[in-house]
């Protein structure tokens, strides 16, 4: 071992090696320098790196910068089977929202211009009336995220005051994040009422003085309670929050702007169901079902969206001209619910018949068996996930590739682009209702580059 460590280059004397001066040439030196230090840093750690001659040495420095130059954040192809998976970035955006994104930011635009005044116009101008079309709202604001808008509609409309809520939607929505944590920091005091599995409205009528600054609903994204249960409807609460002159705060979550019982999901309001029941205002998210770049949007009676227009925290909250270009575009196509579901690729995702997906994972099969590769079709289970119809199932295909599952879902990890699959009964899946069409070809390259045995000539597909 000692002599193994004698015998290391050192970074001045690899510097100076002909090949690392080629790379030097094409690369700047601050790069190659860190490279060099790293790659003789892990060798002289001798975690078993330690390069064997001197070719080997200048490999893994030109390896070392080209995983240096690589972006952090990057593509990835989502092989789990869960549509919306938070982890790998939830909604994939629609083309439209990708074009307008690009037309917009490229370079300038009237984020905050009126052009028919020639003067200061506002930023939530943008979507605010196609949100109000789509809802039935009188009026929308959109800031950064969901939880950002629950903070924002809890300290404008309840500081200091209390904010009733049942002990059945104290929420952790993901990451230990928890409903009721974003409650306090919004500076309202949680009045809990109900028991874990029954909440009446007589809890609530019970809960109310005059201290009350709101009713809050929060949609059981995550979970379902089953058994002896009991929950009060938006419908029931709004006539006793009236009553008390209080406003009443629906916290829908993934939020839906159309149903999706054609696909089979169902039991979830849509925005314009939570406001038609009676909230006054309505948060969700714009990256879960609705498909859109992560936002929060905000929806309901105009008195409460000015005075959160009006508070700070909506400048610290507030959405980027990506955002609003990416969400305006992805909104629009909810005009027409056939073009939703055939251009959002969220519900394109969902919508796809099980036929399609059976096709696109024989094809998937019979590439990689030209490639040299065995592997097999199988029924699968997905899931919407990202806290949306929690206990849905949904019927799926999966291509089973042979042998060690570890090995398989660590090597595709590694591969360029990165594949994340799923491991079940200690079988490495490649979920496909999650692959579109246009990424198969890719994705058996990557399986192919990353299958163990394989004879190079074998590693690319016509796919
Ligand atoms: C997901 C979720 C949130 C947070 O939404 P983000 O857009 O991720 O901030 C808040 N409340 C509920 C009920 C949720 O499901």
């Amino acid at each position: 071992m000692s002599d193994l460590r004698r015998a290391l280059p050192s970074v001045g004397a690899l510097l100076e090696t002909v090949e690392v001066r080629a790379l030097l040439a094409v690369t700047p030196r601050g790069l190659v320098v860190n490279a060099v230090r790293d790659v003789v840093a892990r060798a002289r750690a001798a975690d078993g790196s330690t390069p064997a001659d001197a070719p080997a040495w200048t490999r893994a420095v030109a390896e070392q910068v080209a995983a240096a130059r690589r972006p952090s954040l990057r593509r990835v192809i989502n092989a789990t089977g869960v549509v919306l998976h938070t982890n790998l970035g939830r909604a994939p955006l629609p083309r439209a929202a990708l074009e307008a994104m690009t037309t917009v930011s490229a370079g300038y635009s009237n984020l905050e211009y009126d052009l028919a005044i020639g003067g200061r116009g506002s930023r939530y101008a943008h979507c605010a009336a196609l949100l109000t079309e789509l809802t039935g709202a009188d009026d929308a604001l959109v800031v950064n995220n969901c939880a950002a808008a629950l903070v924002l509609a809890l300290n404008t409309m309840a500081q200091d005051r209390e904010v009733i809520i049942s002990r059945g939607e104290l929420v952790e929505i993901g990451g230990s994040f928890r409903v009721f944590d974003i409650m306090a920091k919004s500076g309202a005091r949680r009045r809990e009422v109900g028991s874990t599995n029954r909440t009446h409205l007589a809890d609530y009528a019970a809960a109310m003085t005059p201290d009350t600054g709101a009713i809050v609903k929060v949609h059981r994204s995550n979970f379902d309670v089953v058994g002896y249960t009991a929950e009060v409807p938006v419908r029931d609460l709004a006539p006793l929050a009236r009553a008390h002159d209080v406003p009443v705060l629906h916290d829908l979550g993934s939020g839906l702007l159309i149903g999706l019982d054609e696909i089979g999901l169902t039991g979830e309001p849509t925005a314009r169901d939570a406001l038609a029941a009676g909230a006054d205002v309505v948060v969700m998210s714009g990256d879960k079902l609705l498909g859109g770049p992560q936002a929060g949007l905000i929806v309901g009676k105009a008195r409460y969206l000015a005075a959160m227009r009006a508070n700070p925290f909506a400048r610290a909250f507030r959405v980027d001209k990506m955002t609003l270009a990416a969400l305006e575009a992805t909104l629009a196509l909810y005009r027409d619910p056939a073009v939703a579901f055939r251009d959002i690729p969220v519900l394109a995702m969902l919508a796809t018949p099980l036929e399609s997906i059976r096709q696109r994972a024989m094809r998937c099969r019979d590439a990689l068996r030209a490639g040299g590769m065995e592997s097999e079709v199988a029924d699968a289970v997905g899931s919407v996930g990202a806290g949306a119809f929690p206990t849905a199932t949904i019927p799926s295909i999966a291509l089973v590739l042979h042998g060690d599952a570890e090995r398989w879902t660590a090597a595709l990890r590694g591969g360029e682009p990165a594949i994340v699959g799923r491991v079940h009964d200690g079988r490495a899946l490649l979920d496909l209702r999650t692959v579109p069409d246009d990424d198969v070809s890719i994705l058996v390259d990557a399986v192919l580059a990353a299958a163990p045995d394989l004879p190079e000539a074998a590693r690319r597909s016509d796919a």
